[in-house]
């Protein structure tokens, strides 16, 4: 092998197992060796050594025997600890849930893997373990994990982004080829901008949301981390699809993302695969307050988007700004009511030490909840009771609902959207203190098309060349009409034939 194990992304490791010029036993073995050597990054929350081994050896058996049905036989993946796993703990990055066991796989997590009884077999993948987040996906950096931050492989001392930032992380530093995450207001793809890999949100719906810890249900969507375009698109056709278990699954027929990513669109060239297409660029998206780094890469990107056929065209999203009031009121009123569930008796932590039921449950919530996670809870059940409700309440629905038809508007213009993900590249560990606001204020570019349910993507396109974060990679947002994940797939696997953003890695420490 000229590739080292590490450096195979998903469509590498498909193309070498199937070809048997390496094993799963082989390149699970070196995964798991490559993840223990490097803990410091904080990225795994628990790996399962001896169950990856187990799963790779039956890999390695059903591919002897013939069997190739399942598309992703063998290859190596981590899960964000917010999806509930059978045979491993489930935490959400929170102390309420230390040692808690799921009777069951949550849907992405069973269609990704071995499939369940009844429901057909899953593609295949092998888990490696349950990578760090955010207490329940609260929180951009990966701070608020009650079991440590996550660092940055591209530079220690700074955030990978969150809350999916343990498998960002672990992505980057190549100690998987993919992970799952999960994206509320943008925790798929700000991780995925600030770590310098590719991620994709879907369509509100797209992915089951059965077995993935609710934070706020009209929001929450699964989706995949990868290197590049091409591998979110084989995970995406695998991990989608109808799930009656989830009363908002939409009911589509299956799509083979990756095929369709690699469909020629009516006009296109050779040079110019992206012809015809109408790129729409928010001039809310560009501030004066965007970091000029970013500015810089995001400028440059789309340059290149122009050179492979595609036109640039000017739109608005005038509520962009509100965007973050907005969600900062749905957000927190959704969980509040989702986290009443931790209650100490039915899930997870209960206190020691009570006088009586309410003490109990106090106590309980008190000892097991981070700080984040009960600021939320206090804005939610306040902006949710009476007198207050139809004043932030309900004013954010609406609110949300202009957002929405912001969107609409803009796409009858354009085919897609693009902008930066973040104002800024990843910022230090602790950097922003103990201000919870300046986290809020980082989300304003993903936070409109989470409100509006609309697919998102980040694609790497370059590293900071100047200022505060030199080096640090920069991610392009690109966003798309209701059920075009294909759109944004094949735009970003064009950018990505003619770009090596995505290939870069950074070094690590003692590697
Ligand atoms: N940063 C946002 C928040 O803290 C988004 C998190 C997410 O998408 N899970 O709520």
């Amino acid at each position: 092998m000229t590739q080292a194990l590490h450096d195979m992304g998903v469509a590498d490791l498909v193309a070498a197992l199937a070809s048997k010029a390496v094993s799963s036993v082989e390149v699970t073995t070196h995964l798991l060796d490559r993840s223990a050597h490097h803990q410091h990054l904080g990225a795994w929350l628990c790996v399962d050594r001896d169950g990856a081994l187990k799963q790779a050896r039956a890999a390695d058996e059903q591919r002897a025997r013939g069997d190739v049905s399942t598309p992703l036989l063998g290859v190596p993946l981590g899960h964000k600890d917010v999806f509930v796993t059978r045979d491993l703990p489930t935490t959400a990055g929170s102390k309420m849930l230390t040692d808690y066991r799921s009777p069951f796989d949550a849907t992405v997590v069973a269609r990704l893997g071995a499939g369940e009884p009844g429901r057909g077999p899953g593609a295949g993948t092998v888990t490696l373990g349950k990578l760090n987040c955010d207490e329940f996906a609260m929180g951009s950096a990966n701070e608020n994990s009650a079991f440590g931050p996550v660092r940055n492989p591209w530079d220690v001392t700074r955030v990978p982004g969150g809350s999916s930032g343990g498998s960002a992380a672990a992505v980057a530093a190549r100690l998987v080829p993919a992970a799952t995450g999960t994206d509320t207001g943008g925790s798929i793809r700000q991780p995925a901008s600030f770590s310098g890999i590719t991620g994709i949100k879907p369509t509100y719906g797209v992915c089951s949301r059965f077995g993935m810890i609710a934070f706020a249900s009209s929001l929450d969507q699964a989706g995949p981390l990868a290197r590049s375009a091409e591998d979110c698109a084989l995970l995406l056709g695998a991990m989608s699809g109808f799930d009656e278990r989830d009363a908002t699954s939409a009911q589509r027929p299956p799509q083979d993302y990756a095929q369709a990513m690699r469909a020629v669109r009516p006009g296109a060239t050779a040079s110019k695969p992206l012809a015809g297409l109408r790129v729409g660029l928010p001039k809310e998206f560009f501030p004066a307050a965007l970091s000029p780094a970013v500015d810089a890469c995001v400028r440059a990107a789309l340059r290149e988007f122009e050179a492979l056929g595609a036109t640039l065209v000017d739109v608005s999203l005038p509520r962009t700004e509100l965007s973050i009031p907005v969600y900062y009121i749905i957000a927190p009123a959704e969980a509040s009511s989702n986290l009443s569930r931790f209650d100490g008796v039915r899930f997870g932590h209960r206190a020691a030490k009570y006088t009586d039921l309410l003490d109990m449950y106090k106590k309980s919530r008190a000892e097991g909840f981070g700080a984040e996670v009960k600021r939320r809870i206090m804005i939610g059940s306040y902006v949710l009771s009476h007198g207050y409700y139809d004043a932030y309440y309900l004013q954010a629905q609406k609110l949300r609902r202009m957002i929405a038809d912001d969107f609409r508007r803009c796409f009858s213009g354009c085919d897609l959207i693009a902008g930066p993900v973040a104002p800024t590249v990843a910022w230090t560990l602790g950097g922003q203190g103990d201000d919870p606001v300046a986290n809020y204020l980082a989300d304003i570019f993903t936070l409109p098309a989470s409100l509006a349910g609309l697919p998102g993507m980040s694609v790497p396109a370059g590293f900071a060349a100047e200022g505060d974060g030199r080096g640090m990679p920069v991610g392009l947002q690109l966003i798309g009409n209701h059920f075009q994940e294909a759109t944004l797939l094949h735009a970003a696997h064009a950018f990505q034939q003619a770009t090596d953003w995505h290939r870069r890695a950074p070094v690590l420490e003692g590697a």
